[in-house]
């Protein structure tokens, strides 16, 4: 297998004698598996070396790895339409690695299974007050529900390689939930309490497990399933509290320490009301859920993030004046913050996620209307506001995307333990 590693084949000739066979090879396999990846439709192996400057026989060498490893399948052929043999496209295997993604958050536990190809494969959401329970208690119960996600992803021949967790809070390089103030959590050691469960098989270059924001987590499971050719975007989880996720270039932007977004503490009334935070007039204080719903007349109502905002919308829907108000005052301020946002960093499109995702209808129309009159740049080039593609549970989908996403960046890891047949099918 070594010697179809050619190396002037992806390397310029000044360096083509410093790359060592073994780097080689694993840069190969990135790029055909990146190539099918974001082909708009099943490449052949002749089409791959076309447009990567590879050789056909190493393509095919590759490909025949790959196919091997449970990353590509050949896709079904195409119709003849002449004298020869029609070329197979190649496509990302569904029956190889999954990803698994968990979430905790205020009111309910999550976990889903999803493969390599994008497929959500197993998705269940739990409803629990987590407010009363110790973190040791929910990651416990958390826990019992990423058992019954592996032997689902067993039964149907996909393999856990990695889990990401979403955390509404703020989450160190380590894993620690420094905090997340509407579960009671302070510097919260999730990985050490979760170490007693093995979560998934070990693969090389894939963490057993991430825990990140779940604001940041969205924005990744928003880049995988939303509408193609938005690679960057600011995505909005509108809950108790507001986050951002920052896509920039298809990439997540966290941020020197992982605190990027924390967007629902941009003032948007400096002399205004206190925050949580120690500050005034943050766009929490106006735009977050408790707000909203007090404006509505429904204060008090202790209503579950997707109730609440199911509730708000079917009063919407019907015309009640005081929640139509509601959403106005806060779409209002969510397009002075945002607007800011989208001044720095030039963004096309923003995402309306969380809680706000059912509210979009009414949001978007006052977003839109400071977007147009703040944005500098709005006159020639519009920012699109839409709803998240994902819907308003979209952290442990996106969670589970970013493992899969690592695995095509890096097949190598994969295929080195799966040659080691440590991994179950
Ligand atoms: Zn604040």
């Amino acid at each position: 297998m070594a010697a179809v590693w050619q190396c002037q084949e992806v390397t310029s000739p000044s360096t083509a004698g410093a790359v060592r066979q073994g780097s080689l090879r694993e840069l190969n396999l990135a790029v055909v598996l990146r190539r099918i990846a974001a082909a708009d439709r099943p490449p052949s192996r002749a089409e791959i070396a076309a447009g990567t400057g590879l050789t056909r026989a190493t393509v095919s060498a590759v490909v025949d790895d790959l196919i091997v490893g449970r990353l590509v399948a050949e896709a079904d052929p195409a119709p003849r339409t002449g004298a020869g043999r029609p070329a197979r496209g190649l496509v990302l295997a569904g029956d190889g690695p999954a990803g698994l993604g968990l979430e905790v958050n205020v009111d309910y536990l999550a976990a889903c299974v999803v493969d390599l190809t994008g497929t959500v494969r197993h998705h269940v959401v739990r409803r629990a007050d987590l407010r009363p329970v110790s973190p040791a208690d929910a990651l416990a119960r958390l826990a019992a529900l990423a058992a019954d996600a592996r032997a689902a992803a067993a039964r149907q021949g996909l393999t856990l390689a990695g889990a990401a967790l979403a955390v509404p809070g703020l989450v160190d390089a380590g894993g620690m939930v420094r905090l997340a103030p509407n579960l009671g959590w302070r510097d919260v050691d999730v990985p050490a309490l979760l170490a007693g469960d093995r979560l998934t098989e070990p693969v090389d270059g894939v963490p057993p497990l991430v825990v990140e924001n779940e604001a940041n987590l969205a924005a990744v499971g928003e880049l995988h399933a939303g509408p193609s050719g938005s690679a960057s975007f600011l995505y909005i989880s509108g809950e108790i509290g507001i986050g951002a996720g920052i896509v920039l270039d298809g990439r997540l932007y966290r941020g020197t320490r992982g605190w990027s977004g924390e967007i629902g503490h941009i003032p948007v009334h400096p002399e205004g009301r206190p925050c949580r935070c120690g500050g005034r007039g943050c766009l929490e204080r106006y735009a977050g859920q408790e707000v909203v719903l007090a404006a509505a007349g429904l204060a008090g109502a202790e209503l579950p993030a997707d109730t609440a905002a199911t509730r708000l919308a079917d009063l919407a829907r019907a015309g009640d004046p005081a929640t139509l108000a509601a959403l106005a005052d806060a779409g209002t301020a969510l397009g002075v913050a945002v607007a800011g946002v989208v001044n720095l960093l030039d963004l096309d499109t923003v995402v309306l996620g969380g809680g706000y995702a059912p509210l979009a209808p009414w949001l978007r129309p006052p977003v839109v209307g400071e977007l147009s009159c703040r944005v500098l740049t709005a006159a020639w080039s519009p920012v699109t506001v839409r709803p998240a593609a994902l819907g308003a549970r979209s952290a442990a989908v996106g969670g589970a995307a970013s493992v899969v996403r690592r695995i095509v960046d890096r097949p190598v890891g994969w295929l080195a333990a799966a040659a080691e047949a440590s991994l179950p099918r």
